[in-house]
């Protein structure tokens, strides 16, 4: 396997107290995790069991109150390597509104490598190739607020692939997109991650999704308190709904036949696998 290019070392995190959030609190408990280059993580736990604190720690919004983080083994504890950091660790957010800064499609994506002061023929070459990246190359002179939310949630994409990260973390980007948005955007996420290698941290609630990662991290109340691949995480029927989350409704199935006395095999994440396995029935 690859180096890690992620990695959190015992990482706490304490918000200070608010007037909105009330007392300081314990947002991350000593949380370890390694992800490697070109790995596809999703992170699932319900509200306010610490995701976006995680992914805010991979490009150094937020530092560590204990631990530390590496990027590519730079520190983010060090002032020096914040340029480096950002450079290599791009971040998506859920409200693709929200991360439009210009008025033309290609001018929003130029703003990330203009940012890092890259020269402007590069630049041309950089939202050139990102766009046509997210299939998007047609928009390039759109208006961005007039395009749907997946399109909108591509080019940020995009704007994030113009500055060549090695990763990119992506804090739940289809929340707010209806079906069609959401698979336009998991697609290209997935083609970016298998076709050009970047490594993916994918937040999301929607356990269809969850289930194409390499690997997923279950955090509840600032720890990580399971990982594996999709199917042994969500063969872990009765741990998820502890914690208050859903597994795949395939998964489930055959955890409730199971239980009816009916040997199906437990690790079943889509609709062709519970048809192989049925059929497999004596
Ligand atoms: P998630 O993304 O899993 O919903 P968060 O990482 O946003 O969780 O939040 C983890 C915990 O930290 C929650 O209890 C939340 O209330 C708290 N928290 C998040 N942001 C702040 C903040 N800016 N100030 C104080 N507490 C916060
Ligand atoms: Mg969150």
């Amino acid at each position: 396997m690859k180096d890690a290019i992620i990695e959190f070392k015992n990482v706490s995190y304490k918000y200070a107290a608010s007037e909105e959030n009330g007392a300081e609190k314990y947002a991350l408990n000593n949380v370890s995790l390694k992800v490697h280059e070109g790995e596809f993580l999703v992170i699932l736990g319900h509200n306010g069991s610490g995701k976006s604190t995680i992914a805010k720690h991979v490009n150094a919004l937020l530092l560590p109150s204990e631990g530390n983080v590496y990027i590519d083994n730079l520190d983010t504890k060090k002032p020096d390597n914040l340029w480096e950091i950002r450079k290599r660790a791009g971040m998506v957010f859920q409200n693709p509104d929200n991360q439009m800064v210009a008025t033309i499609v290609e001018e929003d994506v130029a703003f990330g490598p203009e940012n890092l002061g890259v020269e402007p023929s590069e630049i041309r070459k950089r939202v050139d190739g990102s766009l046509k990246k997210v299939g998007m190359y047609e928009y390039r002179k759109h208006a961005p607020h007039l395009l749907s939310g997946g399109q909108k949630q591509r080019i940020a994409i995009a704007g994030i692939l113009a500055m060549m990260p090695k990763c990119i973390v992506l804090d739940e980007p289809t929340a707010m997109l209806d079906p069609s948005g959401r698979k336009e955007v998991i697609n290209t996420i997935k083609d970016i991650n298998k076709n050009y290698g970047i490594t993916v941290i994918l937040i999301t609630h929607y356990m269809d999704e969850a289930a194409q990662a390499d690997r997923i991290i279950v955090m509840d109340n600032g720890s990580i308190i399971t990982e594996g691949k999709p199917k042994e995480v969500f063969s872990k029927v009765e741990m998820m709904k502890r914690i208050g989350l859903d597994v795949p409704q395939v998964t489930e199935l055959a955890y409730e036949l199971n239980k009816g006395g009916i040997q199906i095999s437990q690790e079943i994440l889509n609709v062709d696998e519970m048809v192989n396995a049925i059929c497999q029935l004596k």
